[in-house]
């Protein structure tokens, strides 16, 4: 049975996949099995944040690999604690929980909340605000914290504890909050599945210093605006907040499942032995990986990426067939005249992987990706979004 087949016969129905098998890569191009090369855009969803087969990442994991590949967290393991240790260091938060995917580093972050609050205010307090047309993950209590009806409906009933509250309206969260006994508001600084929308800035600061008075926690959902997607190392490092728990997943690991929550001095001691665990969680091969990646997002990596952002902004804004271009750094979304996955399928033929989210194209390329490559895909999204908006009218 051929390979496309077999996926359909075996492989549950899930995904919507693209008609290409993927054998080979390096760095932001791969390879179809029927020899097809492609510009990738996409980057396994922020995940593979150098790429295909980084040559320092490959050498980090294989001497890894070769040493032992797993352990149980029972015993201690150089690769996971230098990690942490350098996720404090960049960030200024105080101790990591390590996961394995961004469900789980917020399922940790929302068991946090939930028993600071029950320690600071009593057990009522476990409400947890989200806003609308959030994404946090698709465990049914992660699925609950998703503000998207779509994602709920077929598998009610979800964990209960969760409201949601408009993006950008303090104003709604300040009701929820005086109508609910909250322990924690959690928010994606760009949303997302959600269709790559940045908060507002004035939202984000007055959010966080309404919730600083209240002793209510801010959670930042960074498992794909976090590890240097926005053009800073973590996205709430844009509006000058400080969080009190930050989960991240996707480009961590450059490739391998990894999760981490973050908590800072409120939040750090909440979590004592018994009340969390993982087996695979921190698994030392996934983090040698991630040490290799963190430590290269550096002020100049940063520079590229908001160098390489501003490029696609002037060449995409007022482009024919485009809308309007959202996000920041290299996560960004753009609204094309014809259907986003016309153009996304029409890409894919021409040689370039894009993504959509909701109604837009969405761009989430290898943060190294090469000017040259990022330049011939861009030409190639324009010409595409142009003859598809032609076609629409
Ligand atoms: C992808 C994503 C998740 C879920 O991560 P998984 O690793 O698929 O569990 C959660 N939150 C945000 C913002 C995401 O983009």
């Amino acid at each position: 049975m051929n390979l496309f087949d077999a996926d359909k016969k075996y492989i549950a129905n899930t995904y919507a996949r693209f008609p290409v098998q993927i054998v080979k890569g390096k760095g932001s191009l791969c390879y179809g099995a029927d020899g097809k090369e492609y510009i990738d855009c996409g980057a396994g969803i922020a995940v593979n944040t150098f790429g295909f087969c980084d040559e320092e990442w490959i050498k980090a994991v294989t001497g890894q690999i070769n040493s032992f590949q797993h352990t149980s967290n029972l015993y201690y393991t150089e690769p996971c604690v230098r990690l942490a240790e350098m996720l404090c260091e960049k960030t200024g938060m105080k101790k990591i929980f390590f996961s394995n995917s961004g469900a789980e580093a917020n399922e940790c972050a929302i068991k946090t909340a939930r028993k600071y609050a029950e320690e600071k205010k009593g057990g009522k307090y476990f409400y947890i605000v989200t806003l609308k047309n959030s994404f946090h993950g698709r465990t049914i209590t992660t699925l609950a914290a998703t503000g998207q009806d779509v994602f709920h409906k077929d598998f009610l009933p979800l964990t209960e504890g969760f409201i949601y509250a408009a993006a950008n309206d303090l104003d709604d969260v300040k009701k929820k909050i005086s109508e609910y006994k909250v322990a924690a508001v959690m928010i994606e600084t760009v949303q997302g599945e959600g269709g790559v929308n940045a908060l507002d800035e004035s939202f984000v600061k007055g959010l966080s210093e309404y919730l600083k008075e209240k002793d209510i926690l801010l959670i930042c959902d960074e498992v794909q605006t976090g590890n240097g997607r926005t053009g800073k190392l973590y996205g709430y490092m844009n509006y000058g907040i400080e969080p009190d728990i930050v989960s991240t997943a996707k480009g961590l690991g450059g490739g391998l499942p990894l999760g981490a929550t973050m908590f800072n001095e409120k939040t750090e001691n909440v979590l004592k032995a018994g009340m969390h665990g993982s087996t695979f969680g921190g698994n030392p091969i996934s983090c040698a990986g991630a040490l290799c990646i963190l430590k290269r997002i550096d002020d100049n990596l940063l520079k590229e990426v908001n160098k390489k952002s501003e490029y696609i902004f002037n060449q995409l804004k007022n482009s024919e067939g485009i809308k309007s271009v959202t996000g920041k750094g290299l996560m960004l979304g753009v609204e094309t005249v014809a259907p986003a996955g016309t153009v996304v399928k029409k890409c894919l033929e021409e040689g370039v992987m894009f993504l959509t989210a909701k109604n837009k194209v969405r761009l989430l390329p290898a943060l190294n990706i090469p000017e040259a490559l990022l330049e011939k895909a861009i030409k190639i999204l324009k010409k595409v979004c142009k003859e598809t908006a032609e076609e629409t009218v």
